[in-house]
């Protein structure tokens, strides 16, 4: 099946009772216990609800099975606890997502973990690989700067060593990235993101094979970062037309990516599927679509204050949606980082990051020139 059909129809539970076409929500929190191995509990992962979405992002990532968590911070802090413990070393990308480069420096020496966090090319993670390494933690495209991580490179050097590996595909999303089949072991989202899609809903998910899966369901199960069934149906519904908004949302990226590289107020843009890109050529394998995600540089103009000229597109820090978002990196998810270290890694205060959404391409790149115009210094 193709991952559009299989968005639509794959763990769907149809309502037998009634022959509603439908999962219908299962609102209990209280199940009856007798005759049965596995008693339902919304805290055990177990309800139909949460099943239904959990096979529906396993078919799409070509994982044999898939878990919803309630956040996706629950589902990648679960993932990497269930695999690194005291004594243990964990390998991180220096531009992973804030929230997870934030769990390892706060609180992986609570747990005893030791962390070497690196840069993104294949050759700085190996590098940082030490006999106690047991797992890597690595983002494809990384957030704001969009770079671009050869997936199979540090996948089948994980696979000689034993080690088992995570990959945030939140960014990508299953449409335009299946990293199961580089060979990675463990996929997060953030569901808060493409999955959901319409900024209205919080989630995580996790996909990887049965045997993987053991030891992140027991965790999460006493951990219980679990997601209300009635949010799972929320989910379900806003993942049937994920391929759709994806590709949607994909196809004007581009367009606006290089309506921005040729605009004169503009220095630089940061998007896997332009050629002149650093990260093109490895997009180009690993990627069936260069994602809805890019970031770009004003220059002699007020970065404030051609985000409040823009009337179509909405400063906003969360991304994925129906509706296009821009933020400042600078002050938002690296403003707690110094100048210094802002300046070093490339973000700048000029650097504004776009999530583009489903409007008219036209609508966006018109909406993006009378704010550059209006924002003069
Ligand atoms: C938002 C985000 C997360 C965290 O997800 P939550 O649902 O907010 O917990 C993780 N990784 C990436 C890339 C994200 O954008």
């Amino acid at each position: 099946m193709e991952k559009t059909t299989i968005a639509i129809h794959k763990g769907t539970l149809k309502d037998s009772k009634t022959g509603g076409i439908n999962t219908p929500v299962y609102t209990s929190s209280a199940y009856n216990y007798i005759n049965k191995d596995d008693t339902c509990y919304p805290r055990y992962f177990n309800i139909p609800n949460q099943d239904a979405v959990g096979k529906k992002i396993a078919a799409l990532e070509h994982a044999e099975t898939g878990l919803v968590f309630s956040s996706g911070m629950g589902a990648m802090s679960t993932s990497i606890l269930a695999y690194a413990g005291s004594g243990d070393h964990v390998v991180m990308l220096d531009a992973l997502y804030g929230g997870t480069h934030h769990f390892a420096t706060q609180w992986f020496s609570h747990f005893g973990i030791d962390c070497t966090f690196t840069g993104t090319s294949a050759e700085d993670v190996i590098k940082a690989v030490i006999p106690e390494t047991r797992v890597i933690v690595i983002e494809s495209p990384t957030n704001p700067l969009l770079a671009v991580v050869d997936i199979e490179k540090i996948a089948q050097f994980a696979k000689k060593n034993k080690i088992t590996t995570i990959i945030d595909n939140t960014f990508a999303s299953p449409v335009n990235q299946t990293p199961l089949d580089l060979g990675i072991d463990i996929v997060i989202h953030s569901g808060t993101k493409y999955l959901g899609g319409h900024s209205d809903l919080c989630c995580g998910m996790v996909a990887c094979s049965h045997e993987k899966m053991e030891k992140i369901l027991s965790l999460a199960r006493v951990l219980g970062p679990s997601l209300d069934p009635r949010i799972c149906s929320l989910l379900e519904r806003s993942m049937k037309t994920l391929v759709l908004r994806v590709n949607a949302q994909t196809q004007n990226a581009m367009e606006v990516a290089e309506f921005l590289e040729n605009h004169p107020a503009i220095s630089k843009v940061y998007y896997p599927g332009l050629e002149s890109f650093k990260g093109y050529e490895i997009a180009k394998q690993q990627m069936t679509g260069f994602g809805a995600m890019l970031s770009f540089e004003i220059k002699d103009k007020d970065p404030d204050k051609f985000i409040e000229k823009l009337r179509i597109v909405s400063p906003a820090v969360s991304l994925g949606g129906v509706e296009s978002t821009i933020c400042s990196p600078a002050l938002t998810s690296h403003s707690k980082m110094s100048v210094q270290e802002r300046q070093r890694i490339g973000v700048t205060d000029s650097l504004l990051r776009l999530s583009i959404g489903l409007e008219d391409a036209d609508d966006l790149k018109q909406d993006i020139d009378n704010a550059l115009k209006k924002s003069v210094l």
